[in-house]
C-alpha cells in the first residue's frame, strides 16, 4: 500500500486477488484528462484484514474508493448508509467518507443499464423477455436493474437453487427455468444477457445455440475479457445486435470518480480505445 500523502483526493480499489484490475487505468486517464490532482491505486487486501482496511481509511489519507470481489457484501455491512441500491443487493462497490463515516452504493446496475442504452437502444422497448445466464453477485445486479426497466425476466443458473434464491429476493418478475428450457425461453426473447463466468479467458465455454432468438434480440456478455467472446462473436454473426462487458466496466466507474473527485468524467473514444489496448495486450 502506498502511504505516501498525495496532492489531492486519494482514492482506491480494495480486491483479492486486484492485480487483473483495469479500474486504476480508467481512472488515471480521467485525472490526467480533466487535468485533476487526485491519485487512484489498487489495494490488495485478504478478507480477514478487510475491516482493519475499512476501518483506518481516513487515517490512510483516502476519501473513498471501489470494492470488489470477495469484498462486496462485507463492505455493504461496514457501511453506516448506502443507497437504496445497495441496500437492496446487499453489495457495495463505491464507498466514500462523508463526515467520517462510510456510505457505499452500487454502481453496476447503472453501468450495466447505461451500457445497453448507448450499444443497444431502444433495447428495453417490446414485449420480450430478458433471459439472465447465471445467478452470482453480478446476476444480481442485473435482474434488478432489468426489473427496474420493468422487463419480465427468465433466469437460468447451473445450480438452479441458486437462481431460485435470487428470484425471491426480488419477488414477483423473475422466472426460473432449468439449462435445458434455454432453446424455448430463447424464443421469445428480445434480450440475453450472459452473467455467467463461462466464456471468460481461461475458463471453459459458454455452448448455447442462438437460433431460436428473434432477429430483434439484444445479445449482451458482461464478460470484457476477451473483448469479444464468442457468444458475441456468434451474435454478431447472425446479424444481432450485441453489446460487451467492457461498456459496464467504464460506465459503473463514473459515478465513483464523480464523488471522489468532484467532476463527472466522460467515457470518450480515447478511454474506450485504451482499455481495449490493455485487455488486448493481456489476452
Ligand atoms: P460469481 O458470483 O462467482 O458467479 C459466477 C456465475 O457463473 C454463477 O452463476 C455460476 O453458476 C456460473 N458458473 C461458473 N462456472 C460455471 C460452469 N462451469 N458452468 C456453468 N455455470 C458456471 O461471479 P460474478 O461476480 O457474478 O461474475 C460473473 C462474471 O461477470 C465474471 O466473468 C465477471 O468478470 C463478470 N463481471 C463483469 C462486470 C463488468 O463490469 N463488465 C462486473 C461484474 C462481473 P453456479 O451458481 O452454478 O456456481
Amino acid at each position: 500500500m502506498n502511504l505516501r500523502a498525495p496532492s489531492g483526493p486519494k482514492a482506491f480499489i480494495v480486491g483479492w486477488p486486484i492485480a487483473h484490475s483495469r479500474s486504476p487505468l480508467i481512472h488515471g486517464f480521467w485525472l490526467q484528462q480533466l487535468g485533476l490532482s487526485g491519485s487512484y491505486e489498487a489495494v490488495a487486501i485478504a478478507p480477514p484484514d478487510f475491516p482493519e482496511f475499512i476501518e483506518t481509511l481516513a487515517e490512510h489519507g483516502f476519501v473513498g474508493g471501489n470494492v470488489t470481489m470477495p469484498h462486496k457484501h462485507k463492505a455493504f455491512e461496514l457501511c453506516a448508509g448506502t443507497t437504496a441500491t445497495a441496500a437492496t443487493l446487499e453489495a457495495v462497490n463505491t464507498l466514500w467518507l462523508q463526515d467520517g463515516a462510510l456510505f457505499g452504493d452500487n454502481t453496476d446496475v447503472e453501468g450495466f443499464l447505461a451500457a445497453l442504452d448507448e450499444d443497444a437502444p431502444g433495447w428495453d422497448t417490446g414485449a420480450g423477455r430478458a433471459v439472465v445466464l447465471g445467478a452470482g453477485g453480478a446476476a444480481r445486479a442485473i435482474v434488478y436493474g432489468l426489473l427496474q426497466r420493468g422487463r419480465r425476466i427468465t433466469l437460468a443458473n447451473r445450480t438452479r437453487q441458486r437462481a431460485e434464491l435470487l428470484a425471491e429476493h426480488f419477488g414477483a418478475g423473475v422466472d426460473v427455468i432449468d439449462w435445458q428450457g434455454l432453446p424455448r425461453a430463447l424464443e421469445g426473447a428480445n434480450l440475453l444477457v450472459n452473467t455467467t463466468s463461462l466464456g471468460m479467458k481461461s475458463h471453459p465455454p459458454l455452448e448455447i445455440d442462438l437460433a431460436p432468438l428473434p432477429p430483434s434480440a439484444v445479445v449482451d456478455d458482461i464478460i470484457y475479457f476477451p473483448l469479444e467472446t464468442e457468444l458475441l462473436r456468434q451474435a454478431r454473426a447472425r446479424g444481432l445486435r450485441t453489446v460487451s462487458g467492457l461498456g459496464m466496466l467504464l460506465h459503473q466507474a463514473v459515478p465513483g470518480f464523480a464523488r471522489w473527485f468532484g467532476a463527472r468524467p466522460s467515457i470518450t473514444d480515447s478511454l474506450r480505445r485504451l482499455a481495449e489496448a490493455d485487455v488486448a495486450k493481456s489476452s
